[in-house]
């Protein structure tokens, strides 16, 4: 293991880690359920396009929608059976709304189409390697959900000074990166190699939580030379792409920048293996790893087909009942309260987290400026200031404050002794100014589109009054009869929109 001079990123906490549950217990694979509902849009970019139609017959590993985009994502049956529905069903969102998802019900014969493996993936160029990423329909599944060929591509395309796969799972009760450390090491460093060589990266790093000894000693036993191990302090949020990037290198990524754009870039270890066995062998991702924990009977790590319905993971481990426990995707810290159970796994759901509702903060109470929230803020916000300013909906002096710096990490809400939510009032002031954004730009977009469709009537119109005089002796109309035709044409042709238009 290297003795890599690490660094300290501002703020941050320790946190019980409620671990052990689940940590050294192996993985299971559940029972395949009877429908499976895959949601378009589960990664960030453009929805997925249906591929696929209501009654069709599809296999394991099939393509059933396609990419849309730079930034797209394509979506494989998880098992074979036939297409249900198109339509709208509810996903894990903090609104609870309903969004387009594929509806597969399952025939349980898990009969697979062929896949196109590479018997020597060294030979490959690093364009043939993000192609196959990209076939695979890879997303980063440590949570953000960006499409892994973009980042490989990105990659490719500048200089990359240090590849870092993060295993750094810091939140508490999630271990599903822990167990896949443990479970398949040589996968972890096989991706990551083959990453680093399409990269060209100068020096690759595995970062490994100091608490996960076992999935270090794992990597232990099989890291190549070539590869760094470096244990990394259990610092809540370590973890977060930029603190991380600031614990093994020193380098902070400005406002405004990627880390790219300081070459670096950095893959979650779960995004590795997946990249690896898409490279290798053709597997699109069709399952993760994720854990279920909470209060259940013997939490566990599961190897879920994406598509299963929160439900039956959660009844395979005995719980029903939504009124006693409030349901998570994702950790206590960041996660997302899953508020219908039959909203379904997707690719970037790493934990399913089951929590009393006795477990829950006291009230909010009113801010007393007591300044705890700032110390822990590991971007260096001032918490306090952004909250005043999202309580109130002033969104100008929201982003003064840096809003959209704000890695949602919780660590001031987990230190307010007010117990005020503060990164929900964070979260919903993103997407309100998000929302405006988006309707300024659908509203600048509606004013282009009409200023070039008023320019392409006139050139019509111009054009056929021009033509219709053509046809006719030119010497005989002077010119302010010329001027007056063709305003007239114009004018009609501006008239036929309007009414055209409803205005
Ligand atoms: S910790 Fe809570 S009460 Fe104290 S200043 Fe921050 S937001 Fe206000
Ligand atoms: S949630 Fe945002 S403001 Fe609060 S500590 Fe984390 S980064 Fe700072």
């Amino acid at each position: 293991m290297s003795q890599r001079r690490l660094h300290s990123f501002p703020g941050g906490i320790s946190l019980d880690p409620h671990k052990s549950e689940t940590q050294d217990t192996a993985s299971i694979r559940l029972p395949v359920p009877e429908k499976l509902i895959l949601s378009l849009q589960q990664h960030v970019g453009l929805a997925a396009e249906p591929c696929v139609t209501v009654g069709q017959s599809v296999l394991k590993n099939e393509l059933i929608a396609t990419a849309r985009g730079y930034v797209g994502m394509r979506l494989h049956a998880p098992t074979s059976g036939v297409i249900t529905a198109i339509g709208p069903f509810p996903v894990i969102h903090p609104s609870g709304q309903s969004t387009s998802c594929i509806e597969l019900t399952t025939d349980g014969e898990e009969t697979a189409c062929e896949l196109v493996r590479v018997d020597d993936p060294a030979k490959l160029d690093r364009k043939a390697i993000y192609q196959r990423i990209a076939d695979a329909g890879i997303v980063g599944l440590g949570g953000a959900g960006f499409p892994a060929h973009v980042k490989v591509r990105e990659g490719t395309a500048q200089t990359v000074d240090t590849l870092i796969i993060n295993g750094v799972e810091c939140e508490p009760y999630i271990t599903c990166d822990d167990r896949l450390m443990q479970e398949y090491p040589d996968e972890v460093l096989a991706g990551a190699a083959l990453i680093a060589r399409a990269m060209n990266a100068k020096e690759c790093i595995v970062a490994v939580e100091e608490d996960m000894p076992s999935a270090m000693g794992a990597l232990r036993g099989a890291a190549p030379d070539a590869i760094e191990l470096v244990s990394v302090p259990a610092i809540y949020p370590a973890g977060g792409e930029k603190q991380l990037i600031t614990v093994l290198t020193g380098l902070e990524v400005p406002t405004g920048m990627l880390p790219i754009n300081i070459g670096v870039a950095v893959l979650n270890v779960a995004t590795v293996v997946a990249v690896f066995r898409a490279v290798t062998s053709g597997q699109p991702l069709i399952e993760r790893m994720l854990t279920v924990a909470g209060d259940l009977r013997e939490p566990r790590n599961v190897e879920s087909l994406i598509g299963t319905p929160i439900q039956h993971l959660l009844n395979y481990f005995g719980f029903s009942d939504l009124s006693s426990h409030r349901v998570l995707s994702g950790g206590p810290m960041m996660g997302t309260e899953v508020l219908d159970l039959r909203a379904s796994v997707t690719k970037t759901v790493n934990c399913v987290l089951a929590l009393p509702r006795d477990w829950e903060e006291e009230p909010e109470r009113a801010c007393i400026r007591c300044g705890e929230c700032v110390p822990v803020c590991p971007v260096g916000l001032q918490p306090q200031q952004l909250f005043e300013a999202s309580r109130i909906s002033d969104v100008d002096a929201a982003q003064d404050f840096h809003l959209f710096d704000c890695i949602d990490c919780g660590c001031c809400a987990y230190v307010c002794p007010s117990r005020i939510p503060l990164v929900h009032y964070f979260r919903y002031a993103k997407s309100s100014i998000e929302a405006l954004d988006r309707d300024r730009a659908h509203a600048d977009l509606a004013r282009a589109r009409y200023a070039a469709h008023e320019q392409r009537a006139s050139a019509q119109a111009s054009t056929t009054a021009l033509s219709g005089i053509e046809l006719a002796d030119v010497s005989s109309v002077d010119a302010g009869e010329l001027r007056n035709e063709v305003a007239a044409a114009v004018a009609r042709t501006r008239l036929k929109h309007t009414d055209d238009s409803g205005e």
